[in-house]
């Protein structure tokens, strides 16, 4: 596999819906795959990406909200506390925004890029981007979290999705949007 052509996975790729595996010895691999993971999730303007979305189904994630860079190796939450809704779009999933109910704030453990061991808390934008990034490595998407009445939409806007998902223009589109994509 070659890490430097890795590109966005969008829904209908099996790697979004496999678990990932824990990485249990982290070397300098893993540290180009983040550079790189970090590389694509800013040129296509996201705040967070995880490696299932490059295909690599490997527990590593990515997340910038604007304070700062995290490259998280094997991350998990540890507490969670509160809640509050809010409108998320992912990278993988382009055109689609769903309400996603999340814990406010997190207690996080995780390794850095050194294989060091961490452990972090966070609140609000940058708990709910964590959360979402560690759903993608356990093979969960925002359309999972569709209400009732979204279904129907969310069903609609999918299969147009997976239609055009072998069109190469599709990731283009996504670059767009100022709304939130994870
Ligand atoms: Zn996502």
């Amino acid at each position: 596999m070659k890490e430097t052509e890795l590109k966005i996975k969008i829904l209908g790729n099996p790697a979004l819906r496999t678990k990932s595996k824990p990485i249990s010895s982290v070397t300098a691999r893993h540290r180009k795959i983040l550079s790189e993971m970090a590389r694509i999730m800013y040129a296509a303007s996201g705040v967070g990406l995880a490696a299932p979305q490059v295909g690599i189904n490997e527990q590593m994630i990515v997340v910038d909200i604007g304070s700062g860079l995290y490259k998280l190796i094997n991350p998990k939450i540890l507490r969670k506390k509160g809640s509050w809704i809010m409108e998320e779009g992912c990278l993988s999933v382009p055109g689609i925004y769903i309400k996603v109910k999340r814990a406010k704030k997190i207690l996080l453990q995780a390794e850095d890029e050194f294989g060091k061991p961490l452990k972090m808390e966070a609140q609000e934008l940058l708990a709910r981007v964590f959360q979402h990034e560690i759903d993608h490595l356990k093979g969960k998407l925002i359309v999972d979290y569709a209400s009732l009445f979204d279904k129907m939409k969310v069903r609609k806007a999918v299969k147009e999705l997976l239609l055009k998902s072998k069109d190469e223009k599709l990731s283009e589109q996504s670059t767009e949007s100022c709304k939130l994509q994870l």
